[in-house]
């Protein structure tokens, strides 16, 4: 048994396997307690390299398939916006339309917090604005997945995925690891997906 970090009882794990056209096995592990402490990462059982994806958001785009290890870093260098793997970071399946949500939840919350910054909140306006016109196709915007581990895909035609350099890659945050499932062999992967 693997004992939750923050209470000791016994932790629930799940694993779900995707089968990707280009990258083989993405393997998606959620670690869940009874108290309430979650985690989830994503691990891409084939071509470990750092990587960046890069796609250009719209109306073609927007249903790309984004899988965002816990080791990915999303950018959209058109607004600086930027969202570093840390402590508190999760897996996450989701489309180009998903990742833009969560930036303008971000974004909703930065402009929450600098209320009394007439400055700042016409910045986070103006950014909301942008993204929510790229979500219905009337402004292109550059969305960058980079991952150091190579654990997070854009599975689409339109993506240009690249090798990152040494140096790229360890500028990079990798985030945390609470479970090492990488170091298993095949026949361990095998056994634990039937659970
Ligand atoms: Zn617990």
């Amino acid at each position: 048994m693997i004992p939750c970090p923050i209470c000791g009882r016994e932790l629930r794990i799940t694993m779900t396997t995707y089968e990707t056209p280009f990258f083989g096995k993405v393997l998606l592990t959620s670690i869940s307690c009874e108290c309430g402490f979650k985690h989830a990462d994503a691990v891409v059982a084939e071509f470990k390299e750092p990587v960046r994806f890069t796609i250009k958001v719209n109306k073609d785009t927007l249903f790309a398939k984004v899988i965002r290890s816990t080791s990915g870093t999303i950018r959209i260098p058109e607004l600086g916006l930027e969202v570093e793997p840390g402590p508190a970071s999760q897996a996450f399946i989701t489309n180009v339309e998903g990742v833009l949500m969560r930036f303008v939840e971000i974004v909703e919350m930065a402009k929450r917090w600098n209320e009394e910054d007439e400055e700042k909140v016409k910045i986070c306006e103006e950014i909301l604005e942008r993204l929510r016109r790229a979500m219905e196709g009337e402004e292109e915007l550059t969305l960058i997945l980079e991952d150091p581990l190579g654990n997070s895909v854009i599975l689409s035609n339109d993506a240009f995925r690249e090798r990152l350099s040494e140096e790229e890659a360890s500028k990079l945050k990798t985030g945390m690891t609470i479970m090492d499932i990488t170091g298993l062999s095949e026949e361990e992967l095998m056994r634990l997906e039937k659970l």
